[in-house]
């Protein structure tokens, strides 16, 4: 897209072309001129590699409630019922603009075709292009998108919010094309820039996924929500020389065993949900099987799945696994725990605003407490766009007042970038990783409070370098004073779940 030369001043500015980015920028443009700004090329994002698809109660057998229950069960004990509520309720709606946006979802004997994933009482995920319901959502939305209303300036990187009066009122970026250096205006400036997957060694996440938006905000004086719990994906392809894949849990729910060196099914050893256990509890019981055999993968045994043709079922996933040269129907495919989903991120309430006037936050990068300690699987996509089309309702007609926030606690984390993104992964990896107890991460933090690199260059690199210090810092100071275990955040040295700290968020904002 070539770049335009001059912009009508936006109304709203949205930082990410991910599902929330652009659906933001769609609902939005009904308002005034949208302007958004993104790092990569528009489809560089997660949601272009989500597989499993959206999970929404609209089966004749399911309701909004039931899918309330499996989000609260899943979060072990630390979901915001309210949001909660808001997305399980609002999400059929929502189904509903997607589609209007042209996005496709597959079908079966002429009613929607409805997928069953771990954790989940009902077959309620709607999937599209069989398991590539990311990229066909992503490819919807960037064509509606092409509209007069809406301006996408790719390739631009934004580097720090501009604040006046307590307010935010624009955005400073670099022109990654030519290194130049821009600032944009808005009353309303939307966070959309997604998770951090890229500050672990082992992630399902495309390189965009650095956590920048997180250390925008805190940097501008935002409140920042749980930020230690972070979600592992059990099952990522762990195959020497092929690039990070996920095997989504789907495969599990078509009927696939995990299975150890030893060919055991392991899984009902762990869990009485067996495979379809959540999230947390299949990474960790994985390491453990991984530990045991001294092995750095176990098997996804798909020769038990009956009755689905799995090259249309999962065309991504096996084509991808046919060109690694797995053929899925007969052999084994090598899975280890990867790094996969952030819940937490920057404080918003029901209505997508942070505590910051004028910025607002929706998708991975929003912490909206839904997911509490564990994410039910395919909630995410759609917490997007249910808490995205809230954002826009806001702008449209705000509230009175604007949250005050106050509960964070001021913190101060060395400013100083990191020496390299592989310093940051190997470090998180270690300290941060699956299982975390104190003493990993106290050195892990002592290392990055030594990291005092500076900005050396207007890059991407450089500048991802410093906001990926800033969360490694924030990170790894939460979750040593997490002295318990919650769901996906798993302390060896404290495996019991503290009830006293039950209800308990951790948030903080930038502060001397
Ligand atoms: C492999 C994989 C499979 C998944 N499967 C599922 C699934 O089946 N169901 C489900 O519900 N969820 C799934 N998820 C999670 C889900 O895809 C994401 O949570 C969701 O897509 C996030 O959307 P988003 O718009 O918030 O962020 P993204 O889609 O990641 O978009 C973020 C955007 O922000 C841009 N950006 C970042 N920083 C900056 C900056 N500084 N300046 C400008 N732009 C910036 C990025 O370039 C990108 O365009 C999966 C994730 C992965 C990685």
């Amino acid at each position: 897209m070539p770049r335009p030369t001059a912009l009508a001043e936006p109304h709203v500015i949205v930082l990410g072309s991910g599902i929330s980015g652009l659906f933001v920028a769609l609902e939005a443009r009904k308002l005034g001129p949208v302007l958004v700004l993104t790092k990569g090329s528009i489809d560089e994002c997660n949601t272009r590699w989500a597989q499993g698809g959206i999970a929404a109660a609209i089966g004749p057998l399911d309701a909004p409630s039931l899918l309330l229950e499996d989000t609260i069960k899943a979060g072990a004990g630390l979901v915001d019922e309210e949001a909660a509520r808001v997305l399980c309720f609002e999400g059929p709606a929502r189904v509903g603009d997607l589609v209007r946006y042209g996005v496709a979802f597959d079908s079966l004997e002429g009613e929607v075709a409805l997928g069953r994933e771990a954790a989940h009482s009902q077959a309620r995920i709607l999937h599209a292009g069989g398991d590539r319901t990311g990229a066909a959502i992503e490819t919807a939305l960037s064509a509606a998108a092409t509209d007069p209303s809406i301006t996408i300036l790719d390739h631009t990187l934004a580097t720090s919010l501009i604040t006046e009066g307590g307010r935010v009122v624009g955005v400073r970026a670099v022109n990654l094309l030519d290194s130049s250096a821009e600032e944009y205006r808005a009353p309303h400036v939307v966070l959309a820039t997604g998770g951090a997957g890229q500050l672990f060694s082992h992630t399902t996440n495309p390189d965009v996924a650095t956590g920048d938006g997180i250390a925008l905000a805190f940097e501008a004086g935002a409140e920042i929500a749980d930020i230690e719990f972070y979600q592992f994906h059990p099952t990522a392809l762990r195959l020497a020389g092929a690039p990070p894949f996920l095997i989504s849990e789907a495969v599990r729910g078509e009927g696939a065993t995990l299975r150890n060196a030893a060919g055991e099914a392991f899984m009902t050893r762990y869990d009485e949900l067996g495979d379809l256990a959540p999230r947390d509890v299949v990474a960790r019981a994985i390491v453990a099987e991984m530990r045991g055999a001294g092995a750095d993968h176990v098997s996804l045994d798909c020769t038990g799945i009956d009755g689905v043709d799995l090259q249309v079922r999962f065309p991504g996933i096996w084509t991808f696994c046919h060109d690694a040269g797995i053929d899925m129907r007969h052999d084994p495919i090598p899975v280890a725990p990867a790094a996969h989903y952030f819940m937490g991120g920057v404080r918003t309430d029901l209505y997508g605003r942070t505590t910051l006037p004028g910025l607002y936050a929706c998708g991975e990068v929003a912490c909206t407490g839904v997911h509490g300690a564990n994410r039910l699987a395919s909630n995410s996509l759609m917490e997007t766009v249910v808490f995205g089309k809230r954002v826009v309702e806001e702008i449209a007609t705000p509230r009175r007042g604007w949250p005050a926030g106050g509960e964070g606690e001021p913190i101060a984390p060395r400013v100083g970038a990191a020496p390299s993104h592989e310093a940051v992964q190997s470090l998180m990896w270690r300290a941060a990783g699956i299982e975390r107890d104190g003493d990993g991460m106290r050195k892990g933090l002592a290392i990055a409070q030594s990291w005092d690199g500076t900005l050396d260059a207007p890059t991407r690199e450089a500048h991802e370098r410093r906001q990926m210090a800033i969360l490694t810092r924030l990170m790894l100071t939460a979750a040593l004073r997490r002295e318990e275990s919650w769901g996906a955040r798993y302390r060896s040295d404290f495996p019991e779940t503290d009830d006293q700290h039950l209800k308990h968020r951790q948030v903080f904002r930038r502060g001397e």
